[in-house]
């Protein structure tokens, strides 16, 4: 049926929600000792709009119009400097999945785009102690993975690796942008609550799609 070709988007979208819900109280515990210790509700509270908005997100012009949808959720439900980053993630991700369906390179595309438009709007790059430091080598990985040869079970694996590589290693640096860097040194030991997040939402990704 119509629903057929987004019907994996729709349960990876549910996974990060309930993932993102789960999380709450962790991340809202790291904002709060390296932030203002709002991203746990920021986050949880645009996960339940999209359980709540997703069943009447339109699915019959495939992927693309889903994204965008999610992408207007984001932008009313969640505030901080989370929201605004996530919806142009999710909206450029949406512009380079024009079709009725998505091949896996054209996955790989958007999420690079995605990833692109967050660190052009926060003017962040790797190793700003970010969620860019998450989604940057999280994206590569899965397009390096799948230009290998390699299958897009395998190639999400290796993204999710390489997200949670990428988040531990925010707990070394200290932060050159957002509520974070007025900590300096204070940070240090401790990750990045976005880049935690980031590698929390595509594990689910992940093994919700292989199951
Ligand atoms: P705040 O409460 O500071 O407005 P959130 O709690 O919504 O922000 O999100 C905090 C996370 O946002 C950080 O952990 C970091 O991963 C990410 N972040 C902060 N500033 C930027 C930026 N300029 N570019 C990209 N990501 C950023
Ligand atoms: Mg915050
Ligand atoms: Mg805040």
């Amino acid at each position: 049926g119509e629903l057929a070709v987004t019907d994996p988007l729709r349960r990876a979208l549910e996974a990060v929600a309930e993932t993102l819900i789960s999380a709450r109280d962790e991340l809202t515990e790291l904002d709060r000792e390296v932030g203002d210790g709002d991203l746990g509700i920021s986050l949880a509270r645009g996960a339940a709009a999209i359980l709540a908005e997703g069943p009447a997100y339109p699915g019959a012009d495939g992927p693309g119009a889903v994204l965008r949808a999610a992408s207007a959720t984001v932008r009313r439900s969640v505030g901080g400097t989370s929201g605004p980053l996530y919806a142009v993630l999710l909206l450029r991700a949406a512009a380079c999945l024009p079709g009725p369906t998505g091949a896996p390179a054209d996955w790989a595309a958007a999420f690079r785009a995605g990833v692109a438009g967050v660190r052009e709007i926060g003017d962040a790059a790797v190793g700003d102690r970010t969620m860019v430091d998450a989604l940057q080598p999280a994206a590569d990985a899965f397009a390096g993975s799948l230009a290998a040869g390699h299958d897009w079970r395998f190639a999400l694996d290796a993204a999710v690796e390489a997200a949670r590589v990428g988040a531990d290693a925010t707990a070394q640096v200290r932060a050159r942008l957002g509520r974070s860097s007025y900590l300096g040194d204070r940070v240090l030991g401790r990750p990045d609550p976005g880049a935690v997040a980031v590698a929390r939402w595509l594990g689910a990704v992940a093994s919700t799609l292989r199951s």
